[in-house]
């Protein structure tokens, strides 16, 4: 049962994104046995002492990026990664512990939320009630493929109209930043996937071209210099992956171009890269959830979504 400023919500419909996968293969730091998932949609079932901002019936988004407005970020108008969020794999509820168990055995949270189950328990500050009328197996996403993507566009990467912009990796994030540039108002929007199944749903959600670095023996940011004639104004790494991210910083515009990365840096890996990347000009940023506050900002992008 949730203790106090806990909520427990039972799951209607959970997504599946490539940060659980990483959990699985040892990509990502996180403490075992755990209940990975991170992208669903519950209604609260019960609340702990104390629980003011949801009651039970509520639709529910939980937030892997949770929003306590207290610390320095949930403070700061640019800043959204609160410090309650496990992003480094703590593994238990901000009082220190777990709510799951199985055979009297301890099992972990991942990322505060745990959402491949029927129910789980959430910390209030990362619980985001939404509007009644959404549809689950839909809204899920919000709880991170496309309030990510969208974000790393639209907030992070601040993509202009007219602009030219460069999306490596195809999967539910990487499409949901063409959707972000699209709205924002990209004339060109360059998708890069190594597997075209994945172009069909890119063009289809706004890319105006797709490539497969497959096809061609020079590197992609030579290739994307050609197609363009110049450079990318933006470029954005939704992999997860070294040489991808180095392509993408490549990419863009060597004076003004940024480059977001995205894809989550796989545990302990370094990069090397030449610091003339970015004397030129570039900027290269990245972000968690896409710069979103998640509390206050996860409810409006679902009402934006339902209307
Ligand atoms: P996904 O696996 O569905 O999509 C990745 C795509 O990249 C696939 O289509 C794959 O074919 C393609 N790909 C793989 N290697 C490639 C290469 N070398 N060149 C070109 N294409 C290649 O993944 P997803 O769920 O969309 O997540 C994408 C990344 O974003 C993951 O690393 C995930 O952990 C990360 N992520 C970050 C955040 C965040 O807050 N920053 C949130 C969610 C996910
Ligand atoms: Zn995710």
């Amino acid at each position: 049962p949730p203790k106090a400023k806990e909520v427990r919500i039972k799951i209607l419909a959970t997504g599946i994104c490539r940060t659980d996968d990483h959990v699985m293969k040892g990509t990502w730091g996180t403490k075992f046995p755990v209940i990975v998932g991170h992208e669903a949609v519950g209604v609260v079932e019960s609340i702990g002492e104390g629980v003011t901002t949801v009651k039970p019936g509520d639709k529910v988004i939980p937030l892997f990026v949770s929003q306590c407005r207290e610390c320095k970020p949930c403070r700061h108008p640019n800043g959204n990664l609160c410090i309650m969020s496990d992003i480094m794999g703590r593994g238990v509820l901000a009082d220190g512990t777990t709510r799951f168990t199985c055979k009297g055995k301890t099992v972990y949270h991942f990322l505060n939320t745990s959402t491949f189950s029927e129910y789980t328990v959430l910390d209030e500050i990362a619980v985001a009630k939404i509007d009644d009328a959404a549809p689950p197996e839909k809204v899920c996403l919000f709880g991170c493929a496309f309030s990510t993507g969208y974000g790393a566009a639209v907030k992070t990467g601040k993509v202009t109209p007219g602009s030219t912009c460069a999306v490596f990796g195809l999967g539910g994030v990487g499409l949901s930043v063409i959707m972000g540039c699209k709205s924002a108002g990209a004339s060109r929007i360059i998708g890069i996937d190594l597997n075209k199944d994945k172009f069909e749903k890119a063009m289809a959600v706004g890319a105006t071209e797709c490539i497969s670095p497959k096809d061609f023996t020079k590197p992609i940011s030579e290739v994307l210099s050609e197609m363009t004639g110049d450079t990318v104004d933006y470029s954005f790494e939704v992999i997860g992956n070294l040489e991808t991210m180095i392509e993408a910083l490549k990419s863009c515009h060597m004076n003004y171009g940024t480059c977001v990365l995205v894809g989550a840096p796989p545990l302990a890996k370094m990069l090397t890269y030449d610091p003339k990347l970015l004397f030129l000009g570039r900027t290269w940023k990245g972000c968690v959830f896409g710069g979103w506050k998640s509390r206050d900002d996860v409810p409006k992008l679902v009402t934006d979504f339902m209307a």
